[in-house]
């Protein structure tokens, strides 16, 4: 295997297995030479990742894309960036499909790049005062882009970004900053891309004051036996997860609180963990009461809450295994990390309807979660 390869498991394999950076499926990253791009294909983990996981692009074939015309009707557009992708692989027999953020990664010209959703990017990325801060810590040895839907427009718009940057420096960033989604980290070799993450993630912490708390409180039994109920009265999922910390003590105080988390920030957020969720303020053991809330939260949304609030209690993960309830949880988790710490940015920022919908209606994330309902 090639050495960089080596390098690149290496790298993905380190920030993969700390929840801090990625969760689950979450965050890509690839090693390009003048002729080919590896990066990790759609759907699989970094933190376990082989070199299996990754899938190889033919960067002459990728220029060419750069310059063409695509449709204007959003899903024909996305399909043929797809095929195009698709087209692109060196091994035309590879099952693997290419990341969505393929094409990012073979516009940012450095050898090395890691893609993370980190926590602590993410609780400046998804605060109201993003743009101040970055400029304050960073000036232009970041690079930020506001939210763009993802795929091919984020893509586009990080092109014409970068080409900016490029002329008023006269070099390109290692640092990209996406708000509402997250941090690529690009650069020579995988020593460099640990200082980047370092500087980048200890410049942020040391804005923060707030202290977190994230120790479990216990659960109580009678509602450990109480939950297999709501399960087979709606029969959609049949694994749970219940978390309950101080910090979500903090948020289920009352509907005002809950504001702070009943909304997507970003959109791993909507794949994970759907884009509303259900707050039981009421007492839970009235089971009646809490199935019919659930039943109107169905009518309203088209599906059932993967999760479920309930003051006093913690926050329930529903899903169809225990390791997904458990990601899903850990999703949760860190979305109510990211709005608490947000408040030291003035406060949090929320993906608007419009972005939510175009995730919830995008075929790459269905693939995603396609592959995350399989594995
Ligand atoms: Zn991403």
């Amino acid at each position: 295997m090639k050495q960089e390869i080596t390098e690149l498991i290496e790298i993905s394999r380190f920030y993969g297995k700390n929840k801090e950076f990625v969760i689950a499926g979450g965050g890509n990253t690839s090693f390009k030479t003048e002729s080919t791009l590896w990066v990790k294909a759609s759907g699989t983990s970094l933190n376990n990742i082989t070199e299996k996981g990754f899938v190889s692009l033919n960067r002459q074939f990728l220029n060419k894309l750069t310059s063409k015309e695509y449709s204007t009707d959003v899903k024909n557009r996305e399909n043929e960036v797809k095929n195009d992708l698709a087209a692109s692989k060196i091994d035309p027999n590879s099952e693997l499909r290419p990341s969505v953020e393929a094409m990012l990664h073979h516009i940012i010209p450095h050898s090395f790049i890691v893609h993370t959703h980190s926590t602590i990017g993410n609780a400046l990325l998804c605060s109201n005062n993003v743009e101040k801060v970055i400029q304050e810590l960073f000036g232009n040895k970041a690079l930020y882009i506001s939210y763009t839907d993802p795929g091919y427009l984020l893509y586009k718009k990080t092109e014409e970004e970068l080409k900016k940057y490029f002329e008023t420096t006269g070099s390109y960033p290692k640092i990209i900053l996406l708000q509402n989604h997250g941090v690529f980290v690009s650069g020579e070799n995988i020593n460099e891309i640990k200082q980047i993450y370092n500087f980048l993630t200890s410049a942020i912490n040391n804005k923060i004051t707030r202290d977190i708390d994230i120790t479990e409180n216990p659960i109580p039994d009678a509602f450990i036996k109480w939950i297999p109920k709501l399960i087979e009265k709606f029969q959609e999922y049949s694994f749970f997860t219940v978390r309950n910390t101080k910090l979500y003590d903090y948020f289920l105080q009352n509907s005002q609180t809950f504001l702070g988390i009943s909304k997507p920030f970003t959109p791993d957020i909507i794949v994970y963990c759907k884009s509303k969720y259900l707050f039981i303020e009421d007492n839970w053991q009235d089971t009646d009461k809490v199935f019919s809330k659930v039943s109107a939260f169905h009518v309203k949304n088209h599906y059932y809450p993967k999760i479920i609030l309930i003051k006093g209690i913690g926050v329930v993960s529903l899903e169809v295994s225990q390791e997904k309830a458990d990601s899903v949880a850990d999703v949760f988790l860190d979305m109510a990390i990211i709005s608490f710490l947000s408040e030291d940015f003035g406060g949090p920022h929320f993906m608007n309807k419009k972005q939510i919908s175009f995730i919830e209606n995008w075929e790459v994330e269905h693939y995603r979660k396609k592959v995350f309902d399989k594995s």
